[in-house]
């Protein structure tokens, strides 16, 4: 019998699944709410519920990409700020005993699986090693080596946004300073606008969630404070790609998210950052591409995740 795959991504708002058969067609999908905030006992129903729409389809390993921190081998998912009352918490064991069925499931950082998805689907295909980086809430990622996502000695890897980029700069939610997700990122944009006189007048009627778009909005109508928002988010941007780029010499990074839609703001200042602060070696042959499969690449990767999982295709 030929295997099937089933990939879900639970994000804040959505959990969003895929089944791909063993060579990577999609055969299905489906949408539904998180609730994630409402805790862990609400998420794990609707992800059972999910789970269940696709009960017909037979597939041989389910993989879940959740916005934490888990331990892959027992399955636990170790810690999630955006998931209430979850640490430590059995997830595999859980939903296993939730949805009464033998399928081997296999948990993942969302963002590596979106990192998997990308390189194996999207703008990484083809290439040998890859870093993603997903602006979004946060500045997050996915760093795969020779084919494999590294996901360090103790499942940290790819944490990117904790790069020290201004030792004295803005507080970070990790504890530290002046980290890049305090410069890059959602929360950094609101963080700017609301601290810059003019900017904060402008756009005082925008919801946080709406900022980063009405912000590419008024760069569009060339206005001077928004464009060099933009140039600076760019230029640290940049930055944070030279510093990966100068220690992995990886020539392929891609980068997605949500702020990825204000692409043509950006990319010329952080393609010049990091031009300037590559070294030569590293530098030959990068290519600096955006990501192509947009809310897609977690399922996906995810999907991948239970193929590893069972010894395939790592
Ligand atoms: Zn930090």
């Amino acid at each position: 019998m030929k295997r099937k795959f089933l990939g879900i991504d639970i994000g804040g708002t959505n959990i969003r699944a895929k089944v791909i058969s063993g060579e990577g067609t999609t055969l299905g999908e489906r949408k539904t709410r998180s609730d994630a905030r409402m805790g862990i006992s609400r998420l794990m129903e609707n992800l059972a519920g999910l789970i269940e729409g696709f009960a017909g389809e037979g597939v041989s390993a389910i993989g879940i990409g959740i916005p934490g921190i888990v331990d892959r081998a027992s399955g636990t998912l170790v810690q999630a700020p955006n998931i209430a009352n979850t640490r430590n918490f059995p997830f595999t064991e859980a939903l296993s005993e939730k949805i009464g069925a033998a399928t081997p499931v296999f948990i993942e950082n969302d963002a590596s699986c979106a990192a998997l998805g990308e390189y194996r689907a999207g703008a990484g295909r083809g290439s040998n090693s890859m870093i993603m980086i997903t602006l979004g809430t946060g500045f997050g990622g996915g760093i795969i080596l020779d084919g494999r996502l590294w996901t360090g000695e103790s499942g940290f890897a790819g944490e990117l946004g904790h790069m020290t980029i201004n030792p004295l700069g803005p507080p970070c939610a990790g504890g530290g300073r002046g980290c890049i997700e305090t410069y890059v990122s959602q929360v950094a944009i609101k963080r700017i606008v609301r601290e810059h006189p003019e900017l904060r007048e402008k756009l005082a009627d925008a919801e946080d969630e709406a900022l980063p778009e009405r912000l590419a909005e008024l760069a569009r109508e060339k206005d001077q404070a928004a464009i060099s928002v933009w140039n600076d988010f760019g230029t640290n941007l940049g930055v944070g790609i030279s510093i990966l780029v100068n220690i992995l010499d990886v020539k392929t990074v891609v980068v997605g998210g949500g702020l990825s839609g204000a692409w043509e703001l950006f990319i010329g200042k952080a393609l010049e950052e990091a031009e300037t602060r590559c070294l030569g070696g590293a530098k030959r042959g990068l290519q600096v591409k955006r990501a192509a499969l947009g809310d897609d690449a977690g399922a996906l990767g995810a999907c991948y995740v239970a193929e590893s999982g069972l010894g395939g295709r790592p």
